[in-house]
């Protein structure tokens, strides 16, 4: 399968670290930074920071995106945010089913296919996170879970829609731990990925599909793992907190 194909994306989730005024001041420490950049460049930034980070990244190769989005497009949903309140400011990106989603808010496999379903239907471009717990990675059913997490998220996506989809692959255990999955595991699974997506479509559309690698990655680690041929680009944490090593990371990815 064909990596020459694909165009690495590399996305900061920012979870609930920045206040806007501190969005714009990094923002405007990264754009010189990533400018020339040969690969994407995203940030998913809390909420109440996207209309800094829209208009601090006006004009550049930065792309922003929101960290959730609900399914309905309006209504009784004390505290949510819909895709239409997204896509009006100008949000191009989601990120859906991150696993502190699923831990601590009671995300499951179905209500991430209720958002991903009305994250494209507004047009936006989903970031979809998948990956095992250590516990699971222990009991030999990573792909099980993995490809089950794919299978339900993308139920109802059809061919054309998977070009808005990018998957995450993020093992719960090297998420904000400082333990990074080795190249080999992050490409392994990867790999596995790309051919469940190849049964649900087919191999022109997997070839075709970016796999992210997501759990520690950060100015280091990060040229080694996204050299693998199933790795194309990152969702990255805390790395994506400090201009400098978000850039480094941008930089291997360029390659
Ligand atoms: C993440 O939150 O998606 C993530 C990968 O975090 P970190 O890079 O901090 O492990």
């Amino acid at each position: 399968m064909n990596k020459q194909l694909r165009k690495a994306v590399i996305a900061g989730n920012w979870k609930m670290n920045k206040t806007p005024s501190q969005t714009t001041a990094l923002v405007e420490e990264m754009k010189p930074l990533v400018k020339d950049a040969g690969c994407d460049v995203v940030i998913c930034v809390p909420y109440v920071d996207l209309q800094a980070a829209l208009a601090a990244t006006k004009g550049s190769n930065i792309k922003v995106g929101a960290e959730n989005c609900h399914w309905e497009k309006s209504g009784a949903y004390t505290g949510e945010i819909s895709t239409e309140m997204l896509t009006e400011l100008g949000v191009e990106y989601v990120v859906i089913g991150h696993s502190e989603r699923r831990t601590y808010f009671g995300e499951t496999d179905v209500t991430v296919q209720k958002r991903v379903r009305a994250a494209l239907d507004a047009g936006l471009t989903v970031i979809l996170c998948v990956g095992e717990t250590l516990e699971q990675r222990e009991q030999g059913i990573t792909f099980e879970v993995v490809g089950l997490q794919t299978k339900v998220a993308l139920g109802g996506v059809s061919k054309e829609e998977l070009s808005r989809v990018i998957i995450a692959y993020e093992p719960v255990w090297a998420i904000g731990t400082g333990r990074t999955a080795t190249a080999e595991q992050a490409n392994e699974v990867n790999h596995y990925i790309r051919t469940v997506i190849a049964g649900l479509y087919d191999s022109a559309a997997a070839d075709a599909f970016v796999v992210q690698y997501g759990g520690s990655m950060n100015a280091k680690n990060a040229a080694e793992l996204l050299a693998q041929p199933d790795v194309d680009g990152g969702l990255i944490g805390g790395a994506s907190l400090k201009a400098a090593d978000f850039a480094e990371i941008v930089k291997a990815a360029s390659k």
